[in-house]
């Protein structure tokens, strides 16, 4: 075996089975081995973690919004990207709308390469889009590269990425299938949100809605009411049958309806390629705790009760819900409207790309949930999503040397002006959070030491 160029060590590294003293032994980009504490080759560079902190594998993140091109304003490849870095995210992947072109043709796909060209702190793969009438795009995007293909039941909130119906998918569906392409679904049908009649705006479509109803728009159970559980529940519900007709595979993107987690293990039960991620906020937050006028908190769909949030803890304890990723989505400040609190005509979306680890840890800690489950919802699982669990998300020998060391014990108080991030205005503003990302390796390069980046980027395209 060639001598390393790299070790990095530590009294508790995060491997695939325990947690354990290990000595991680890198050649050039990948972990070539995985040996006792004290194997050191004589001459090779050596990185030591101190007793209080943990070695492990870079976080993937699948669900990130850069909106580049087209929306650069809201957030870019360099800004999210350093984010990323400075969260212990080492590989993201991207979504194919709030870009102008969206990635819903391989000419947009193309355009989106091109703007992230050299731009990228970390690895970064892609998304593809399903809309009406892109059919004969799906393969050849399949083969430049994108992971998989997103759709919406519900309008998405950009008019250049339009939803699909059942029968959309009743054709799309067929070659997503033959191209063994994963579907992940944003999953709310527009019926109960119309039926909830609270505002054209919230409901995001175009129906004729009654607004007559006694509502304040300032206050967060107004815009919770206004996107009821039963959207995310009908949408769950066909998303399965869909899956279970077509023999496809689908993934259920920021689940937050508690009401259909029955549903999603029943499927799973059954033997439907079904998985679900949800997202930090869910976690963290609850709808009675969220002031009013205070949209930062909004997200589509909404952050709901206690209740709702202690069931999402146990589903992901007991693998209905298979990992938690950001859902980064950002907009300016002003898209926010926090001079009005106006929660129904704000944009939604939580950028929570850098917090993920410290934000989920931190409540974990809490629930009695070990590292081991922790790496798996933030590493493994979505690396193995996009089908790169052969590649990344676990310290193991052949993976690419993308590893972090994290100080779980050490807290600290979320200053939006801190983050990396484009725009600052966070919901987790003044948290105490436990969980310092110290340094993160991308593929055994060093570009991130407790605050400082080192280098230039370096982040591959993963097409
Ligand atoms: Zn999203």
């Amino acid at each position: 075996m060639p001598t390393p160029n790299l070790v990095i060590r530590g009294p508790r590294v995060v491997l695939p089975d325990s947690i354990a003293p290990a000595s991680i032994h890198v050649v050039d980009d990948k972990i070539a081995a995985i040996s006792s504490y004290d194997n050191v080759p004589e001459g090779c560079k050596l990185i030591d973690a101190d007793d209080e902190s943990l070695v492990m594998a870079g976080l993937v993140d699948t669900h990130v919004h850069i909106n580049e091109p087209g929306r650069t304003a809201w957030e870019g490849f360099a800004t999210a990207t350093r984010a990323a870095a400075a969260g212990g995210v080492t590989t993201l992947v991207d979504m194919p709308l709030n870009s102008i072109p969206p990635t819903t043709t391989v000419t947009g796909f193309r355009e989106k390469l091109a703007a992230a060209n050299g731009k990228c702190s970390v690895d970064v793969g892609f998304w593809g889009g399903v809309v009406p009438g892109n059919n004969s795009e799906l393969a050849a995007l399949s083969a430049a590269g994108v992971v998989g293909f997103k759709c919406f039941l519900i309008h998405s909130g950009v008019d250049e990425f339009p939803n699909v119906t059942e029968d959309d998918l009743r054709v799309a569906l067929p070659e997503l299938s033959r191209l063994g392409a994963l579907l992940i679904v944003h999953a709310e049908v527009p019926g109960p949100i119309a039926r909830a009649g609270i505002s054209a705006a919230a409901a995001g479509t175009n129906n004729e809605v009654n607004t007559n109803k006694d509502f304040c728009p300032t206050q967060y159970a107004t815009f919770l009411a206004s996107r009821p559980r039963a959207a995310e529940d009908e949408a769950v519900a066909l998303t399965i049958k869909l899956s279970s007709e077509f023999g496809a595979r689908v993934h259920v993107v920021h689940h937050s309806s508690a009401d259909s987690l029955g549903l999603l293990r029943d499927a799973k039960a059954a033997g439907i390629r079904i998985t679900a991620e949800t997202c930090p906020h869910y976690l963290s937050f609850a709808a009675e705790e969220i002031p009013d006028r205070a949209t930062e908190y909004k997200c589509c769909p909404p952050i709901r009760e206690r209740d709702n949030r202690e069931q999402l803890w146990t589903a992901l304890g007991d693998g209905t819900i298979d990992m938690v990723v950001s859902d980064h989505s950002p907009c300016p400040p002003e898209m926010k409207l926090r001079e009005t609190g106006d929660f129904l005509q704000a944009w939604g979306g939580i950028s929570s790309l850098q917090l993920r680890l410290p934000a989920v840890w931190t409540e974990s800690k809490r629930r009695g949930f070990s590292l081991d489950d922790v790496a798996r919802w933030l590493c493994s699982a979505p690396a193995k999503l996009v089908g790169l669990g052969g590649r990344k998300g676990l310290i193991a020998e052949g993976y690419d040397a993308d590893l972090i060391i994290w100080n779980p014990t050490k807290q600290f108080r979320v200053e939006g002006e801190q983050l990396e991030h484009r725009h600052k205005l966070t919901p987790y503003q003044g948290r105490l959070l436990a969980g310092v990302v110290e340094k993160t390796f991308l593929r055994g390069r060093k570009i991130y030491d407790n605050g400082e980046f080192i280098g230039e980027p370096c982040g591959l395209l993963l097409v």
